[in-house]
């Protein structure tokens, strides 16, 4: 089994849950980077990588901040302030979650295209999910071939006529006059539709 391929499963199972599979991975990245910044905050080369990053971008520190832990944060942040000076006055921050983001987006997109060419079985699932966000979308459709990209146009073309149909439907559960059972997924379709324009999963999905 090649890297690649240990990608694939990942972004199925998005696919399955109507996400972006490429904003999933990127889900991942965060996840595991700021986990184990806070569970290994002692570890050596964790310490080290920290202290030369400078810190987080103002979105991930506000991010790890969500997450709590307080004497993670005071070992953290003691390992920056004696140096603050130099970190804020030459702008030194080079945020380690935006850089790993930056590294996957490269690798997470070349998996998606190999995938895409040779497992079949993604490249069926794929073409019957709800497609990328706008970002991921380009990133793919830049690198790919002629074939691949009429391939990503056919397949996002379907998967907005079916969250259109969906926008449809929730504005007829929101008339007065409707009655019975609601469609959930109708129900959260607009929040999809800002998604695919800003990227991201679903708040559950979430770090
Ligand atoms: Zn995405
Ligand atoms: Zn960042």
């Amino acid at each position: 089994m090649n890297l690649y391929q240990l990608k694939l499963g990942d972004m199925e199972e998005a696919m399955q849950l109507n996400e972006c599979p490429l904003c999933f991975l990127d889900e991942a990245v965060k996840k595991m980077y700021l986990n184990r910044l806070i569970n290994n905050v002692l570890d050596d080369g964790y310490r080290e990588e920290w202290q030369e990053s400078g810190g987080l971008c103002p979105e991930h520190a506000l991010l790890l901040l969500e997450h709590g832990s307080a004497t993670g944060h005071a070992i953290l942040y003691q390992d920056l302030i004696h140096n603050w000076q130099d970190i804020w006055l030459n702008n030194k921050i080079n945020c380690p979650v935006c850089k790993r983001l930056t590294e996957n987006k490269q690798d997470a997109s070349k998996a998606f295209m190999w995938g895409i060419k040779n497992a079949p079985t993604f490249k069926e699932r794929y073409s019957t999910s709800a497609g990328l966000c706008k970002e991921h979308f380009n990133i793919v459709y830049n690198q790919a071939d002629v074939e691949m990209q009429s391939f990503l146009i056919t397949v996002q073309e379907r998967a907005f006529q079916e969250l259109n149909s969906k926008l449809t439907l929730l504005l007829r559960q929101h008339d007065y006059n409707f009655q019975g059972k609601k469609d959930p997924e109708a129900a959260k379709a607009w929040r999809k539709a800002a998604r695919y324009w800003s990227s991201g999963v679903e708040k559950k999905w979430r770090v």
